[in-house]
């Protein structure tokens, strides 16, 4: 279409901020993080290369997803581990922080629950920023790589994306049938990846992670959780992500418990008080 007259003026529109976020409640980042100075490893779980693994953290205790053997990336999900109905919101979770997470930035769960599940408590990687690409880590955009699309793009099937491999896992942590544990996989924290949307024609990217053996990205739960982690079949991301052609690493989970007293005053976070009645 021709663009009207006007069109520079109302492109010249300045943005608002859709949900700032000086009225959410903030965790006590000080708290938290004196608190994790006294933790201790209770728990160790690895996700393999092309695999994935769940594991349980009790309400105010912490996990940390640590990069090993090489750059990789993960994909996260998460739900109440009493209600598998509540589980991340990764829309939210980004309409609410942005496109990346980092340390403070919380990790929210589904309707009508909507509160905290994950706080981030530690990232070892909020050095990186916003690189000259748009590209930042830890996203809340992506989805996971599944074999749905991948069989839409290449007409092949391939087993271990990411939504397989959580699914498989969630399915013999619960003991329950593939097509039963599939519907509980959901959008994905992407752990360590990079990404960003092209400037110029504003599609959905991804670069090699900047991860390195070592570095970590710490949370406390908010609530007991049910955790599951597949170490993306696409390894460090940097060139496709449904094949067995990436150079592919093992990410570790460890589930840490504070001293006790440590997080004195800290509650675990209520379900959403709205009434639901919808206007009826
Ligand atoms: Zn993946």
């Amino acid at each position: 279409m021709p663009p009207p007259p006007d069109a520079e003026a109302r492109r010249a529109v300045r943005p608002v901020i859709c949900y700032p976020t000086d009225t959410l409640p903030a965790p006590d980042m000080a708290l938290y993080g004196a608190a994790l100075e006294t933790a201790e490893v209770t728990a160790t779980h690895i996700a393999a290369p092309r695999e994935a693994c769940c594991f349980e953290v009790p309400a105010g205790q912490f996990f940390r997803i640590t990069c090993t053997g090489g750059p990789q990336v993960g994909d996260l999900n998460l739900w109440n581990a009493a209600d598998l109905s509540e589980r991340f919101y990764s829309g939210k979770t980004r309409a609410l922080h942005g496109s990346h997470v980092s340390t403070g930035d919380r990790l929210w769960s589904s309707f009508p629950a909507l509160r905290p599940l994950a706080t981030v408590v530690r990232d070892d990687l909020d050095w990186y920023g916003i690189d000259a690409f748009g590209g930042s880590v830890h996203d809340v955009i992506g989805t996971r790589c599944d074999p749905y699309t991948g069989r839409l793009l290449s007409g092949s099937d391939y087993h271990h994306c990411c939504h397989s491999n959580l699914t498989r896992a969630l399915a013999d942590h619960l003991g329950l049938p593939l097509a039963e544990a599939e519907p509980h996989v959901h959008d994905v924290l992407n752990v360590f990846m990079c990404t960003g949307f092209t400037r110029d024609t504003g599609q959905y990217f991804m670069k090699s992670s900047p991860v390195r053996p070592g570095d970590a990205l710490t949370f406390l739960a908010e609530i007991d959780l049910l955790g599951a982690l597949s170490a993306c079949p696409g390894g460090d991301c940097g060139a496709e992500h449904t094949s067995d052609s990436a150079p592919c690493f093992p990410l570790k989970v460890e589930i840490l418990r504070p001293a006790p007293d440590a997080l004195q005053g800290w509650v675990s976070p209520s379900r959403n008080a709205y009434d639901r009645s919808h206007g009826r």
